[in-house]
């Protein structure tokens, strides 16, 4: 029989691997909260028209990357990103109603039929965040702001901000019909990707890693050129504010994402490009005035962004402490072992890390394993431990060892270890 295997493009998350995450996700968590987020979990699963609708249908997510299904004659889509569903929950449960300004975060797993590739997979998982009810560009410039400090707190050295502004629908249109204008004399010269994006979706075609549409894209015109003057003056604005922040970023007026909903702001973080190549996007986001209204809710404006947690892990240069447990439980024979199970009971009790060994193992094998887990000390309990109500307490580093009573263990070990470390 073959062996089983994780599903292509989804992947397992070992202990060892797990603590970096755990260190990005704990950092983040402290950072949202700095700035006033509150954490929201909604489901994997949503109806496919909502991400239809909120994403759009010409987007390659939508088109191509989305995993759907029917059940019960109803059509569900694993989500590919987390704001659609954000804002269906932001909807539904009537929170415009009930506070002006929302400023929700969010962790989990996202789905998108990508081909894999480091820094990209089929499951992969994001942190995201959204505000609510917030026009002005200060929101935007704290949402990048924070973002630049939390990439700085969990070590990516080399962030590098990119702002663009889309303008609203209307300054899109204009900016299409001059893109479709530019590159119409050029179709020949796109790939042949791109020259199906030109009837459907010109704007992506700015967003094409293929060398030659890079090659082509190079002198098309800047939206910031068609921008109607309220959006200048948000853009302007935004820069004013970063500036002030003292947060360095380029604008980079062919940005463009993967994802319909954008109005006005867009950006994106790029950092670690040694460690991650091609795929070094750690971070986009943009303002999405429409969408809150588009889905069925009130006319609410909104800014979010989301950052790809795999490749933050693989960004942050942050080392880590060791897996370690304080004590480690060595009990010989069998009254040793249920002796030893109520030491280590008590020990955790008072925040003590204490891993008890059961394998009935020699002392020998037993001390080797508690060496390689980092204790600095060892609890050996064996028959004559047990009928006198006493312990040996080994030191791992020193190799002195003592006889404590049972009584005194839980203050002696907590005594110890202050002085260790
Ligand atoms: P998006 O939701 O497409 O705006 O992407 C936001 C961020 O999520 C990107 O900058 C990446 O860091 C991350 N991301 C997007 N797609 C993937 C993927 N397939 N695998 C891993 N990370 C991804």
């Amino acid at each position: 029989m073959n062996p089983l295997r994780a599903v292509k493009g989804m992947n397992d998350v070992l202990p060892d691997e797990l603590a970096r995450w755990q260190r990005v996700e704990a950092a983040y968590a402290r950072t949202m909260r700095l700035y006033g987020f509150r954490e929201v979990r909604t489901p994997l699963v949503e109806p496919t028209s909502l991400f239809v609708r909120a994403i759009g249908e010409a987007t390659d997510v939508v088109e191509k990357e989305m995993y759907s299904f029917v059940h019960h004659d109803e059509a569900l889509t694993l989500r590919p990103e987390g704001t659609a569903g954000a804002v269906r929950a932001y909807i539904e449960h009537g929170v415009p109603q009930s506070e002006p300004v929302t400023r929700w975060y969010y962790v989990g797993p996202m789905f998108r039929a990508e081909r894999p590739q480091r820094g990209r997979y089929r499951q992969f998982w994001q942190t995201g965040a959204e505000v609510f009810g917030d026009k002005g560009p200060a929101s935007d410039a704290e949402m990048i702001d924070l973002l630049v400090r939390f990439l700085r707190e969990i070590g990516v050295p080399d962030a590098r901000v990119m702002v663009n502004s889309l303008g609203d629908a209307a300054a899109r249109a204009r900016y299409k019909t001059a893109l479709v204008e530019y590159l119409t004399p050029r179709v020949s010269t796109l790939s042949p990707y791109s020259q199906r994006r030109l009837e459907t979706n010109p704007l992506r075609i700015l967003d094409s890693k293929d060398p030659r549409d890079i090659e082509v894209v190079a002198g098309a015109p800047s939206i910031l050129g068609v921008l109607a003057p309220e959006d200048t003056a948000h853009f302007d604005t935004l820069r004013h504010h970063l500036d002030a922040l003292g947060t360095p970023y380029e604008v980079a007026p062919r940005l463009v994402r993967g994802l319909d909903y954008y109005t006005r702001t867009l950006f994106e973080i790029k950092g670690a490009t040694a460690k991650l190549g091609a795929g070094d996007t750690l971070v986009g986001g943009g303002r999405y005035d429409c969408m809150v209204a588009e889905l069925g809710g009130p006319s609410v404006p909104a800014i979010g962004f989301a950052a790809g947690l795999e490749r933050l892990v693989i960004a942050s240069d942050a080392t880590l402490p060791a897996h370690k447990t304080d004590v480690y439980v060595a009990p010989l024979g069998e009254a040793g072992i249920e002796y030893g199970l109520v030491l280590a009971r008590d020990l955790r009790a008072v925040g003590i890390a204490t891993e008890l060994d059961g394998r009935k193992a020699s002392l020998k094998a037993q001390l080797r394993r508690a060496s390689s887990l980092g204790a600095r000390f060892a609890v050996i309990a064996g028959d004559n431990e047990v009928a006198s109500a006493v312990v040996q307490v080994k030191d791992l580093v020193a190799e002195s060892q003592e006889t404590v009573s049972r009584s005194d263990l839980v203050a002696a070990m907590r005594r110890k270890l202050e002085a260790a470390s």
